[in-house]
């Protein structure tokens, strides 16, 4: 990876990793030569000034670019990665605050200028990436003297340059480069369009807010003509799709959720697309999954294939016991119901868990207010893995953003901000933004979650879904791998840089923390100080399960999308008759007519084909996570080889050896299925 991956797209959304010691990678026990400096962040006004900055940073950065490319005096490998570092570290700090203000600045025109200076250091980037001179250096560099990490760095270093075309004459690599641009553009067009396209509806009557809770109909009076106004924020959307009695205005709600990125994202997407293929094609892979492919653990398309065709299988049974509960409960609202639909879903998994499992989501969220939830997981992670967490007086971008820093043995080892709540423009979705990767001696992993979680205005008193605390430490998740694995000597192979269908795992394992009865009553507690009982925490256990097997194919059908999507010519994709076969195909729930979820499904850029990396992680969380549940969930010792062996390394070591060193064996499916096929656990 000759261009640092916190410039690629993918490694800014995390949208939504483990031990050795006898390499160089180790993380340096002291921290003592990196400075705290304040992240220098400008106010809502002074686009300008961020411009200046942009044009100044640019230009230095071009002009080490240049010195990279000139002839050398000598071979030697460790001064040529030192040079490379030296200009990592520069193209990351403009990529890692332009990559954040782009989408979460308050200032719509700070946004602008982010969004553009992104695009000038992405495409300085990519010209590096394709740079004759450079893989020069590197192929001619004498690394005879250089040790197991430096010689992998070196490796994956000369194999991205031969996969991004270095080896092609000039006119065929300034063409990629355009293309590459291009794609860049267009990708920021298509998540810009999701993120701007704040849709409302309008209801007639505060009736149709029946079985939302207390708190959301309080929030959402209605306005001087009697009409009460929800947007296609998920603060809005998801509680209603949850709990609201009124079929009739689900769906609407549903559809006009599902038309976000519409129609503008159609032709976006169609360009984006052929990019890419064009792309592969011109370095001669068969499609852009191919490409992109090549470098995950899954490596080929049609192993992709067949893992989501395999997960399939192995969810078919649970997902129809489920489906047929679910449809026995719909039928009781309406006796007339053949099938359950993608808009009734969610609403009547919660009436299942609630009635069937006594597991009632509106019970369990008083005890997760907001404030509470974010102190429990600091908590947590200062438990497991012996650091402590203190505010940090810098600047931030908005009020409610708060920054805070991560100590270990009095050294800070990382800084971070949570910007945790809606705002108009900002970002809708839940990511990890790397903002700066750590680089050990030189400066310190900094990071921001960005998130729209209840709250923000309140105090801290708005109350979380449980799905939502579970989101909440799966974000964390990333932040701490940035964290943990943000000390390495070179920026390239530090913190979260390790395979893309691999980086989820970690945080996946984490979630199963928000499920273990010790870590929640250690702060769930409602308004009145009361504690989570164990009884709720064994009722939410005991649910947990129902509609798993469904949600696993309905991933599934996102995961196939994503690659039939990238996995062919795209000159002749109808989308809507894509959605249409794939959802028929793998999701139970079938397709409703006037909705076009492929323009709001973000990750097609961001992820290209490989969605279905969740559940590959998932499988492989799932093996780690056994782990825990033999040793137990606070075993520090585990913990901390959990840390050195996966997190720590960061993308100094293949994914599948970080694995097996924490496992003592490679990983394998058996946890996963085991999950998926326990027996339904029903409360009566
Ligand atoms: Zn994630």
């Amino acid at each position: 990876m000759f261009k640092p991956r916190a410039i690629s797209t993918i490694a800014l959304f995390i949208i939504c990793s483990f031990f050795l010691s006898s390499c160089s990678s180790t993380p340096p026990q002291s921290q003592a030569a990196a400075k705290v400096e304040p992240w220098p962040i400008y106010d809502d006004t002074q686009a300008q000034e961020h411009i200046s900055w942009c044009e100044e940073k640019y230009g230095q950065a071009e002009k080490m670019y240049a010195v990279l490319e000139s002839e050398r005096s000598d071979n030697d490998a460790i001064a040529l990665l030192e040079d490379v570092n030296d200009w990592h570290m520069l193209v990351d700090e403009i990529a890692g605050k332009s990559g954040l203000f782009a989408y979460v600045h308050p200032n719509p025109e700070m946004r602008k200028a982010a969004q553009i200076c992104e695009q000038r250091i992405e495409a300085l980037a990519i010209r590096s990436s394709m740079s004759p001179a450079i893989y020069d250096h590197f192929d001619k560099a004498n690394t005879s003297q250089l040790g197991e990490v430096d010689l992998h760095y070196v490796r994956e270093i000369l194999e991205e340059f031969r996969r991004s075309g270095v080896n092609l004459p000039k006119e065929t690599r300034d063409k990629i480069q355009e293309i590459n641009k291009e794609i860049s553009k267009l990708g920021q067009s298509f998540i810009k369009n999701i993120s701007e396209d704040s849709r409302k509806i309008e209801l007639d009557s505060v009736k149709q807010l029946a079985g939302l809770p207390d708190d959301y109909i309080r929030a959402h009076a209605p306005d001087e003509n009697g009409k009460i106004v929800l947007s296609t924020d998920y603060s809005d959307y998801f509680p209603f799709m949850n709990y609201a009695h009124d079929d009739e205005a689900r769906l609407a709600y549903y559809k006009e959720f599902r038309l976000r990125g519409y129609p503008a994202n159609d032709e976006i997407l169609r360009r984006l697309l052929e990019k890419r293929h064009e792309l592969a094609k011109i370095l001669n892979y068969p499609t852009y999954a191919h490409l992109t492919m090549e470098d995950k653990m899954i490596e080929t398309p049609e192993r992709a294939a067949n893992f989501i065709n395999n997960i399939d299988e192995i969810a078919k049974a649970r997902a129809a016991n489920d489906y047929t509960i679910l449809l026995d409960r719909l039928k009781k609202i309406d006796p007339t119901a053949t099938k359950v639909g993608d808009w009734q879903k969610v609403y009547i998994e919660k009436l299942v868990k609630k009635e069937q499992f006594d597991a009632d989501p509106q019970e369990i969220r008083q005890y997760f207010a907001y404030n509470k939830v974010e102190q429990g997981i600091f908590d947590l992670t200062e438990n497991l893995f012996g650091v402590t967490i203190v505010p940090w007086r810098t600047e931030v971008w908005h009020p409610s953003v708060k920054a805070f820093k991560v100590l270990e043995n009095d050294n800070v080892i990382g800084q971070f901000y949570l910007d945790m709540h809606p705002r108009d423009g900002k970002y809708k979705h839940a990511a990890h933004f790397g903002m700066r990767h750590g680089v050990a001696g030189k400066q310190l992993p900094t990071a921001a979650l960005v998130c729209n979680f209840p709250g923000g205005n309140d105090g801290g008193t708005g109350l979380m879904e449980h799905e939502q605390v579970e989101t909440f430490l799966h974000e964390f998740g990333h932040l701490l791998h940035g964290i943990f694995g943000g000390h390495q000597r070179w920026l390239g192979i530090s913190g979260i840089a390790t395979e893309r269908d691999f980086v989820e795992a970690p945080s996946q394992m984490l979630e199963e923390w928000v499920w273990d009865p010790s870590t929640l009553k250690a702060f769930a507690k409602n308004a009145n100080g009361k504690v989570i009982p164990d009884s709720l925490i064994q009722r939410m256990r005991d649910s947990r399960g129902f509609a798993k097997g469904l949600n696993v194919r309905h991933q599934m059908y996102y995961a196939a999308l994503s690659l039939a999507l990238y996995n062919q010519d795209p000159s002749n994709i109808d989308f809507v008759d894509a959605m249409k076969t794939l959802q028929a195909r793998y999701s139970p729930y079938e397709y409703v007519d006037d909705t076009y979820f492929y323009a709001s499904f973000g990750h097609l850029y961001g992820y290209s084909a490989v969605y279905y990396t969740y559940m590959w992680s998932l499988v492989i969380a799932s093996d780690m996570f056994s782990e825990f549940e033999r040793e137990g969930l606070m075993n520090r010792e585990l913990a901390r080889r959990f840390r050195d062996t996966v997190l720590a390394p960061g993308g100094s070591k293949k994914a599948a050896t970080l694995v097996e060193d924490f496992l003592g064996r490679p990983f394998s499916f058996d946890a996963f299925e085991k999950m998926l096929s326990a027996d339904l656990k029903k409360a009566q």
